[in-house]
């Protein structure tokens, strides 16, 4: 059986390596019906793709940040029967809302969805309008994603520049430049957004496949799969024979790491919860109270009095657990008490009514669900 490379290079006998060898300083414009081809024959069937309207790649391409594909595949599917377009989203409860993004984490995202979808139902009649410019001023909405709407779903000739197109941009071109710069990365959307102009009826295929390739081919993490890609021909990293240098990395910075202790409080067989604050980390959410610090057990018994509430037992430890954020990572010790008098502004709950109507971030699941590390 023929490998994918074979296959490929028999596949476009036009574009072999010594021809591809001509210079351009840029994205290599003769790459772009082989890459448009390999996308036709190759791209994965997603739902998404199935009916890109402007409103469905819009919430694909908010669900698709930092989480991935399969994991966005159900919260998609569930997502659109229950806010089918802008005014079901813009009409939705808060907390239905939540719910629906529970799990998906950074709610600030659904947030500005429904931010957004108010603007389009009170000022664009309830529709996303073809404009990158209009498009970038809706909340939630940067250069990539209005790139991807604008491309996508009306075709128009404007790149969608992520971490996956920008590497693949460097190794192609062989670019060690700093991609953190703005400048690098303004001078990258420029040189592509002359691609797009280059080939005006291919601007929603061009974005797919530049992503597609990026995601399943020129990896992120380990070997890119250079065997299988139909940029190879006019890719000057893998002819200099070591791709991966590319992007050139700098460090990354610590994340910060914070202590925290997690009271799971019972009262008659519920659970309290509280309020998170309306701004910063888990904004808005339901969190099983937390402290800042490691608290011992008659720290906590002070809290909870200063809560105006009674422990009726000195608490008992419920284990540890771990959550990474993109700053900063929590380090948790849960402790269990029942109240003999529950603290007034807590708001308690029976563990059914939490799994359907508290929208609670996954940091805090463990000790909900007894899986903390003992
Ligand atoms: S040939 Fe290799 S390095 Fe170049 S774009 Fe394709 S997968 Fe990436």
């Amino acid at each position: 059986m023929r490998n994918r490379a074979d296959a490929c290079c028999s596949l476009f006998p036009l574009f072999k390596e010594r021809k591809a060898m001509t210079k351009t300083a840029g994205f290599p414009r003769e790459a772009v019906s082989p890459l448009l081809y390999w996308y036709d024959s190759e791209a994965r069937d997603l739902p998404w793709r199935r009916e890109p309207t402007p409103y469905r790649i819009w919430i694909s391409e908010i669900m698709l940040q930092q989480t991935r594909v399969s994991a966005v595949i159900p919260y998609y599917l569930r997502f659109l029967e229950r806010f089918p377009d802008p005014s079901a989203l813009s009409r939705a409860e808060e907390d239905a809302l939540r719910k629906a993004w529970e799990g998906l984490g950074y709610y600030s995202r659904v947030r500005n969805l429904q931010r957004a979808a108010r603007i389009l139902v009170d000022s664009y009649g309830g529709e996303l309008p073809a404009d990158r410019d209009e498009l970038i001023r809706l909340p939630g909405i940067g250069p990539y994603t209005a790139g991807a709407i604008a491309s996508i779903a009306f075709g128009l000739p404007e790149p969608a520049v992520d971490g996956n197109v920008l590497r693949l941009y460097a190794r192609v071109t062989a670019d060690s430049s700093d991609l953190s710069a703005p400048k690098v990365r303004s001078r990258i959307t420029e040189d592509l957004r002359g691609l797009y102009r280059d080939y005006p009826e291919d601007a929603s295929r061009l974005t797919q496949s530049l992503m597609e390739l990026g995601a399943v081919v020129c990896l992120p993490n380990g070997t890119p799969l250079c065997g299988n890609c139909p940029m190879r021909p006019f890719c000057r990293g893998c002819r200099e024979g070591n791709p991966s240098r590319y992007p050139s990395r700098k460090e990354k910075k610590e994340r910060r790491k914070e202590e925290k202790t997690i009271l799971v409080l019972r009262s008659q067989g519920r659970i309290a919860l509280r309020k998170r604050p309306e701004s910063g980390l888990l904004a808005g959410l339901w969190e099983l109270p937390a402290e800042d610090g490691v608290l011992s057990p008659e720290q906590i018994t002070d809290r909870v009095r200063n809560m105006g509430g009674v422990l009726s037992g000195p608490p008992v430890c419920c284990g540890e657990a771990t959550h990474v954020f993109t700053h900063v990572e929590w380090h948790m010790t849960g402790w269990a008490a029942d109240l003999a008098v529950p603290c007034p502004d807590l708001t308690f709950a029976d563990p059914a009514e939490i799994r359907e109507r508290y929208c609670i971030p996954s940091a805090f699941q463990p000790f909900l669900n007894g899986k903390a590390r003992g």
